[in-house]
């Protein structure tokens, strides 16, 4: 059987090496646009590839058909696997990194398989058509395939070789595209903030949808000159995405001293938090507890770290092969599914690959 996989991020290099162990007479051949493999994987989690999660999965990703394909292939089994590749793991909470906390280590592991295992690559090569008979022509040089793996993930940080070229193509197939939207990113506010760009504070951001509260996480804010960011600012994003919340009725509190449970004087405001902070809290009459900002609009897709959005699962069955057109499996992030922050959508990247890696 000749395989084509289009892409050579995460889960195209992992269900190119997985199919490649599990069927030793499959021709594997990947595509990728870039001038090297897994370029994304060596920016993931600030260099270090926070590459899976063992908190529960139920909530963490935007739809349910994800989970039963993670539950088959776990955080366990990723560790167990990358184990076997040579890439030992440690967990710091719930996190899973590499032992060495270099994301290097895991992309150096991948690609050497791919050269031991004799997996063909075709680099600086972006597909921009294919056939439903699994024919593409590139570069001039028609390729015909039995199968199609399409991985080519979304269409955040375009500056990796992400910007979402392939939809429009695969539109003309047939397939619906679900509105895309940078995910895990800051999110730009309508109030002035200017004054408080640079502060980092931690603090209780609580998501609430016309006043009623929908989500809640600890974590550091980080204020930029028009947007909050941090973590749990991603997550909130997420959020919003997944609820298909609107700008203006979407607000996110802010409590800076989540754990002091009596009020707080104004006067005593800078013996808790910086002095740029408890000013601005003070001159705009904001209580310490209970700052509102309000939902303006997300960063754009050089800025986030995921996109929500991308080929409907109504398009794909359980086994991730398209619906429309037999033999070819979409994987990873061009799919509709994304995650909170946190080795969630590398999780999915891999788990994804492994499932189609075994249904071949
Ligand atoms: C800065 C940053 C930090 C992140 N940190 C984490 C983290 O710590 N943990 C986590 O779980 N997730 C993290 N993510 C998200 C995670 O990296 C992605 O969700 C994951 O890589 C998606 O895998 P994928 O294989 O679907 O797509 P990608 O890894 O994006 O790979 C897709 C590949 O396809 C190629 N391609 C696209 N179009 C074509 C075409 N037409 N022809 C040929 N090739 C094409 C691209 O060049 C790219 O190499 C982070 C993302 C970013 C940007």
């Amino acid at each position: 059987m000749k395989i084509g996989i289009i892409g050579g991020g995460a889960s195209g290099v992992f269900t190119a090496i997985r199919i490649k162990q599990l069927h030793p007479n499959y021709d594997v051949v990947i595509f990728e646009r870039n001038n090297k493999l897994l370029k994304k994987i060596y920016a993931t989690g600030n260099g270090r590839c926070n590459f899976a999660n063992s908190n529960p999965i139920d909530g963490a990703y935007n739809d349910d058909f994800a989970y039963p394909i993670l539950k088959e292939f776990n955080c366990i089994e990723i560790e167990k696997y990358f184990d076997s590749i040579g890439i030992k793991s440690r967990k710091l909470d719930n996190l899973y990194y590499p032992y060495s906390l270099s994301a290097a280590t895991v992309a150096e592991k991948m690609i050497n398989k791919v050269n031991e295992l004799g997996i063909e690559v075709i680099l600086d090569t972006k597909v921009d058509s294919y056939s439903s008979e699994k024919e593409l022509t590139v570069n001039g040089k028609k390729y015909k395939f039995d199968t199609l793996i399409f991985a080519c993930g979304g269409k955040s940080s375009p500056q990796l070789g992400t910007d979402g070229n392939i939809y429009s193509l695969l539109e003309t197939h047939g397939y619906n595209i679900e509105t895309l939207s940078p995910s895990l990113c800051p999110i730009k506010v309508k109030e002035n903030v200017n004054k408080l760009d640079g502060v980092r504070v931690k603090a209780k951001a609580t998501l609430l949808d016309k006043k009623k509260e929908i989500y809640s996480e600890d974590g550091e804010v980080q204020f930029r000159s028009d947007a909050i960011s941090g973590i749990v600012i991603f997550n909130i994003a997420f959020m919003i995405n997944k609820l298909n919340l609107q700008a203006n009725t979407t607000t996110i509190k802010l409590d800076f001293v989540p754990e002091v449970e009596n009020n707080i004087k104004k006067e005593e405001y800078n013996s808790y938090l910086n002095e740029k902070l408890s000013s601005y809290l003070i001159k705009n009459n904001i209580d310490i507890h209970n700052a509102i900002f309000t939902f303006k609009s997300f960063y754009n897709f050089d800025n986030s770290q995921v996109s929500s959005g991308g080929v409907s699962i109504k398009n794909i069955s359980s086994n991730l092969e398209s619906k429309l057109e037999k033999g070819i499996f979409f994987i990873g992030e061009v799919l509709d599914i994304d995650a909170k922050c946190g080795g969630y959508n590398l999780m999915w990247a891999f788990a994804s690959a492994e499932k189609v890696a075994k249904s071949l």
